[in-house]
Order: structure tokens, then sequence, then C-alpha cells
């Protein structure tokens, strides 16, 4: 039995979504690279998110950031000195482990539990029985260098997050944008982790795309004034953690993930950042079981008082009405652009043992459909003649031409008509033109539905008009 996240990886290498990358090298551990298909799928969940979170909302705004940032933000946010993984060598085998990966834990690897476990137990090396080293810190930041000279000086960081960005970005995004409290900053962008057990295919990687929105908001109560979708002004940070919390779960569900597979867990007073008032993950029942794939965090007023401390400039706002000045909480919204992806691509999933179409020679093979909703997929139209004489492929052409203006388009042309339904099937095209020798006789084409594999006759003249009412 091949399992699901095989099928999952050998498919979206097969048709070009995701692969190892440099597998003309041997590859590199941990990093991938999307292909057409693929590329399509996550420009479409990145665009759906900017839609939903910036585009469509008065108040929140977006940036772009540098990855390269000054290195001081980095001792600001805490990543210089806590963000570490506690590692051991081996002294004979010399393989080198995550602590909690001898001694399993569920709570965080705190210096009490290290010493107890460590350094009064003196585990062995798993591998060969081998004495260990003392446990040594390992940070997760990946260095590089700025300039031609390798020194202290140029040290920089790949950024760990896209979030601190926006915190340092903050004050000259309110003032340019003239926003006011409550509002929020949006950023799609690469963050770097070195992490020592990536792993799960796209799920956990060193270089991955993160979806962050912070939210900046007075800390003490207001009142909650309802003015209909998107202007709730006001609110406490508690309040709009609720909010966000039932925002972001309904993103997931109005993209067609199914209900039963997502769900909240509230992250435990130990697992939560110290700065941290509360955390709720979003997880989806992946194969290896529930993982999260986006956080929403309470961040009380820690980024921008730490930025404010270190950078030497006042980042606090002041209350128009109170004349009090405050420095703002922040709730963030945080997803994984990669697990979302994978999270679409395993949900999206479906296998018809014997297949569901019966008239061409393919018909008893097992059937493979994505079934991603309209915005996702990324192929939206396949046209396919049915021969390629000539009198067929010219027109089926000019119609791909047509319809290509206003969405993604797929020509195929070789192999049996059955075939080419379940290439398209395979990679969640939502529908399928087809072009026959009766098309030049009453020039009307045969439109198929992926679900419900129903087929409508459509003039060629009336396609745009068909396919804009299906994409409304
Ligand atoms: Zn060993």
């Amino acid at each position: 039995m091949t399992s699901q996240m095989e099928k999952i990886v050998s498919l979206a290498k097969r048709r070009g979504f995701v692969f190892p990358s440099s597998e003309i090298y041997g590859r590199l551990e941990s990093c991938y690279d999307y292909g057409p298909l693929g590329v399509e799928l996550k420009n479409n969940i990145k665009s759906a998110w900017w839609k939903a979170m910036v585009q469509s909302r008065e108040d929140v705004v977006g940036q772009d950031a540098s990855i390269l940032m000054h290195p001081k933000i980095w001792e600001a946010s805490g990543h210089v000195e806590g963000f570490t993984d506690p590692l051991v060598d081996c002294k004979s085998c010399k393989k080198r482990f995550r602590a909690d990966h001898i001694v399993k834990t569920d709570g965080p690897m705190t210096p009490q539990w290290m010493k107890k476990n460590f350094e009064d137990k003196k585990p062995k090396c798993p591998e060969c029985g081998g004495e260990l080293t003392p446990i040594r810190k390992f940070n997760l930041m990946l260095k590089t260098h700025l300039g031609p000279v390798e020194d202290e000086g140029t040290t920089v960081y790949m950024r760990p997050e896209t979030a601190q960005a926006i915190y340092v970005d903050f004050d000259i995004i309110m003032k340019s944008s003239r926003k006011r409290l409550p509002f929020g900053i949006a950023q799609i962008g690469k963050a770097f982790r070195n992490e020592i057990t990536p792993g799960d295919f796209i799920f956990r990687t060193r270089e991955f795309e993160q979806m962050e929105m912070q939210w900046f908001v007075k800390p003490s109560p207001q009142t909650l004034s309802q003015e209909g979708e998107g202007r709730v002004r006001g609110g406490t940070p508690e309040e709009w953690f609720e909010y966000w919390k039932k925002k972001r779960m309904q993103w997931y569900l109005d993209l067609g993930i199914k209900k039963e597979r997502l769900r909240f867990r509230e992250q435990e007073k130990d697992e939560l950042a110290h700065y941290a008032k509360k955390a709720v993950d979003i997880e989806y029942n992946f194969p290896f079981g529930w993982k999260e794939i986006e956080g929403i965090h309470n961040r009380g007023n820690w980024d921008l008082s730490r930025h404010s401390e270190y950078s030497g400039k006042d980042l606090s706002v002041m209350d128009e009405e109170t004349k009090e000045k405050y420095i703002p909480w922040v709730i963030e919204t945080s997803a994984g652009a990669d697990r979302t992806a994978l999270a679409f691509l395993l949900d999206a999933y479906e296998e018809i043992a014997g297949g569901r179409t019966t008239t061409t020679e393919s018909a008893k093979e097992a059937e493979t459909v994505l079934r991603f909703s309209k915005t996702l997929a990324p192929v939206k139209i396949a046209v396919l003649p049915l021969s390629k004489k000539e009198e067929l492929s010219s027109v089926a052409k000019n119609i791909a031409n047509d319809l290509r203006k206003h969405w993604t388009v797929d020509y195929d042309e070789t192999a049996s008509i059955g075939r080419r339904y379940r290439r398209q099937d395979e990679i969640g095209t939502l529908f399928a033109v087809t072009i026959d020798f009766e098309t030049l006789e009453d020039k009307k084409v045969t439109v198929r539905d992926r679900d419900t594999m129903k087929q409508d006759r459509v003039a060629i003249s009336e396609l745009e008009k068909y396919f804009s009412n299906k994409f409304k």
C-alpha cells in the first residue's frame, strides 16, 4: 500500500507541482521547487489571501520589505538570544541530535529539564550507545555577510519571520497611509530557519514563505461598535483576537477545505512565547497528524516596546481624544504559504477505484481527481480538439487564445479524449472544451464539468459569457 503522502509527493513531481530542488546535482535537502502548476497554485493561494486580507479591507495595508535587515532587529526581537535549539553530539559516531529526540518531551526544553535529563542522567547515543557532549545551543537563524569582508561588522541574518519588518516600519506606514488604530499591515514573503529536523515534504523546510498580518490595537478597553463587516472599530485586543480567529478559519473553508479536517488548538501556557498573552493554532489533519497551518497570536505590546527601546525611536501613538500616549498591542495572523499549499493539495486529492468514465480503454484504471476550488485550480479550462486534423486544431487554437485572455488555459491534442480528460482531472482543471467535427457545422463546442462530468453544448460566440458566469 502506498501511503497518501507518497501518492501526493509522486503526483506533485510527475505533473510539475513541486519537486526536490537541484535534483540533477543530487538535490539539496529540504529545498523544493514549484513547477508550472505549483507556481499557479501557490500564486492563487497568495492572491486569495492578499485579496481577503488587504484589498477587500479599508483597515489593512500591505508591504513588501527587504529580507536582509539591520542585525539589531533580531536582538530586539529576541531571536539572537532565544531562537535556539538545544543539540548534543555523539563523541563516538559523531551524529548530532536535538535534545528532545533523545529524551522525549511534549513541553518546552527548559534549563531545569535539560539539567535533570542530560546533566544528571547522562543518556547515551541512541545510534551507537556512545557518550554524548553537553548540550549546546544552536541558533536557527541563517547567517550571511554583506560586502566583501567577512568580519563581525558585516554579519546579517536571513529573516526568520516576516513580522519584524512590519513592526520596524509601523510608524512610517501608519503616517504615510494616514491610518488610525485599529488597523493592520500585511506581508507575504520568504523567511529562513536552519531547522535541525525539516521534513514531511513541503510542510517543514528551511526556506519557506509566510503570509502574515499584524493588527495594531489600543490596549485599554474600548466600546466595540459593529458597523458591519470589516468596519468593526474600537474593540479590545481580546475581542479582535476572537474576530481574526473566526475570519482566518472561514478563509480556509471558503477556499474549499473540508471542515472536519480543520480545528482550532489553543496553545498551553508552557508552549506560549514568554511575551504572548494567547495563541491559537489552526490545524489541518495531515496524513502525519494534526499540524499547525496558521497561528493567531495576541503578542501584547512586546514588539513595539522592544523596537522603541532598541532603536531609540518612540513607537507609541497618541489617543486623539484623551491625549494619552500608549504602545499599541499586536494581534498577529501568521500562515505558511507552503504548508497551506500542501493542505490544499491533500484536501483536493481524490482517488476513484475503477474510474468514473466507462467509454474508453482506460476505463477500468483507478482515476485521480484534484477537486480544487474555482479560485485555486491552477488551470481553469482545457481546450481539446477531438482530432489533430488541421480543420479542428485551427478552430481549437483560436478558442484557446480567446479564453486565455481571461483564464489559464491548457491546450492538448494528443491521446484519446478519455485519456486527456483524465490528465486534466488529475491536475484539477475545472472545465474541458471539446471541439469535434460537428463544431464545424453548428459552431458549437462541448463543455465538460470536472466534478459533475455534465456536458453542455455551447455556441463558440457564447463561450466567454458562459465561463464569465461560471467564474463569477
Ligand atoms: Zn553515536
